[in-house]
């Protein structure tokens, strides 16, 4: 079971993430994390990457499709996969759906959480404390000056991708205001019986 997590900067994907990969046993990938992991390796791939990154272009749709290719041939991917922050343009939409065609899978659904601008500088910021309390480094794209370029990145990308899974009746909004509990449930009751 193949599911993507739409949703800006904030608005509770990780948490969501974390619930469905427990309950049914699928694993989170995140192609931001991905990359982040690339360059604090210092892997020539992260080095590539890097001034994109800091300038908040995207990375181009090969490097992309062919990181996340690689990675979904491992064995923790094998029950399914919560893409996150992927597929961000078509090109990349197009080559996830061959991919998983050539497996014998496809994308059941793919969530779009949304919330208020406001509400997400205040998510943001809280989890950038709460690093800082607990003595992590704050992401450097948790920055205040940061998050307003990423919300946005995200209004464009899901302008061109949210059409492309509606149009194929995929597309399930969602109010990210609501709390964990019902969005978890709501998403539960979308995803198909059997995988
Ligand atoms: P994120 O953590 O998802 O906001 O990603 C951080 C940065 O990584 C983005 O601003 C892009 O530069 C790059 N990135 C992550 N995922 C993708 C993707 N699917 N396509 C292109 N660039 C990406």
């Amino acid at each position: 079971m193949n599911i993507i997590l739409m949703g800006p900067p904030g608005a509770g994907k990780g948490t969501q993430a974390k619930i469905l990969e427990e309950k049914y046993g699928l694993k989170q990938l995140s192609t931001g994390d991905m990359l982040r992991a690339e360059r604090a390796a210092g892997t020539e791939l992260g080095t590539r990457v890097q001034a994109i990154m800091d300038a908040g272009d995207l990375v181009s749709d090969d490097i992309i499709i062919e990181m996340i290719e690689k990675r979904m041939n491992e064995k923790d991917c094998a029950n399914g996969v919560i893409f996150d922050g992927f597929p961000r343009t078509i090109p990349q939409a197009d080559a996830l759906g061959l991919m998983l065609k050539a497996k014998g899978k496809s994308i059941v659904l793919v969530v779009d959480l949304a919330v208020d601008e406001n509400i997400l500088f205040e998510r943001v910021e809280k989890r950038a404390a709460e690093a800082v309390a607990a003595g992590q480094p704050v992401r450097n794209d948790d920055r205040p000056e940061v998050v307003a370029r990423r919300i946005r990145e995200y209004k464009t990308y899901t302008a061109e991708v949210s059409p492309y899974y509606e149009s194929r009746g995929l597309l399930l909004r969602l109010d990210g205001m609501q709390p964990i509990d019902l969005i978890a449930t709501r998403i539960q009751a979308a995803l198909p019986a059997k995988k």
